[in-house]
């Protein structure tokens, strides 16, 4: 199937195309698929076309159906740069054959080993922590300063937290793995199960605004959704995250597990040489404040300044466990979560 045709094809998979069909493998072009989609992208995106004269098409998409049409296109396809969220998609796009090896220093450099494959296929370019909220009438944050500290028996009937099937508490549970074994991650699952107010049902945002209504004490989310409650427009949701306060795990020990959003050159890419200088533009200081700020994530440079909202979280310890061992943990977590019960 010629190129073009694979690319009207693209439709039938149920993407959103925007990539201008004529442009493949053509000087001053990159093609992005991105399944990471927010409200600074067209300031990233241009002030990259600006800088090098290179001009992005754009793919949107969901995590999933853009991994499946990569892999429907293979060598035809046209993507060049690959992104996501979770290093657990990313590597799971790695390990079907999608992705390449970039080479470069400047990746190297800046960001840092924990957050990129030790084999320099994907790269994080910004970066999230999973961390405890809970509601600032009922708990006191020494009471739950690790995650261990979730499945004890006093929380019975106190914590939200989303479903197993989620990436995000594999990615979790793929680093407790690492750290505790599986026996002591089992007995963990069990705990966390054991202490839910109910079944799990929807995203991080909801278990916050549940601990706030009062429905539980304690929940399981990412910090950006926390820090976009907290610089929402609308004053309700301001005025809910007011009652919370956040704990970053494991400080004590090997600190609080970060995922990231991260890149990759597309395996069969017609512009490697633009792809990778795309790559090496997002560590830059200018793209990282865009990168990281269109959803409250954390930059993975340092000196770049946070929002107030994420400033005002403090800072902390990252385990630096690399994100690809607890990616590749994913599956085993899950078995794991499964057999324990967490739904
Ligand atoms: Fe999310």
């Amino acid at each position: 199937m010629k190129r073009r045709n694979l690319l009207q094809s693209g439709l039938a998979f149920g993407v959103g195309v925007t990539m201008a069909r004529q442009s493949m493998a053509q000087a001053g072009t990159l093609n992005l698929y991105s399944a990471r989609h927010y409200n600074t992208d067209e300031a990233l995106y241009g002030n990259f076309a600006d800088l090098t004269g290179i001009k992005i098409n754009r793919v949107d998409a969901e995590p999933d159906p853009l991994v499946e049409r990569l892999r429907a296109e293979g060598d035809k396809s046209p993507c060049d740069v690959f992104i996501t969220t979770d290093a657990g998609r990313i590597e799971r796009a790695r390990q079907m054959g999608l992705l390449q090896a970039a080479s470069s220093r400047t990746l190297d450099a800046a960001v840092p080993a924990h957050l990129r494959d030790p084999d320099g296929t994907w790269f994080g370019f910004s970066k999230r922590a999973r961390v405890i909220l809970y509601n600032k009438a009922k708990v006191q944050p020494s009471e739950v300063p690790t995650y261990e500290s979730l499945a004890e028996p006093k929380w019975k009937g106190r914590l939200l937290v989303r479903t197993s099937g989620h990436i995000y508490n594999q990615s979790l549970t793929g680093s407790l793995l690492a750290a505790l074994g599986p026996e002591k991650t089992e007995a963990w699952a069990r705990g966390i199960a054991a202490n839910l107010a109910r079944a799990p049902r929807g995203g991080d945002t909801d278990q916050i605004k549940a601990i706030a209504a009062g429905e539980a004490d304690l929940c399981l989310a990412n910090t950006y959704y926390f820090a976009n409650l907290l610089r929402s427009k609308k004053a309700e949701d301001r005025e809910l995250a007011a009652k919370l306060g956040v704990v970053f795990p494991n400080q004590a020990d090997r600190g609080t597990h970060v995922n990231i959003s991260g890149g990759a050159v597309a395996r069969y890419a017609p512009n490697k040489d633009a792809a990778v200088k795309f790559l090496e533009y997002l560590v830059s200081a200018q793209a990282q404040r865009y990168f990281a700020e269109g959803n409250s994530e954390y930059p993975v440079i340092s000196g770049v300044e946070l929002s107030p909202e994420l400033n005002s979280l403090g800072a902390f310890k990252e385990d630096q466990l690399n994100a690809r061992v607890y990616a590749q943990n994913n599956a085993e977590a899950l078995k794991i979560m499964d057999r324990a019960g967490w739904k």
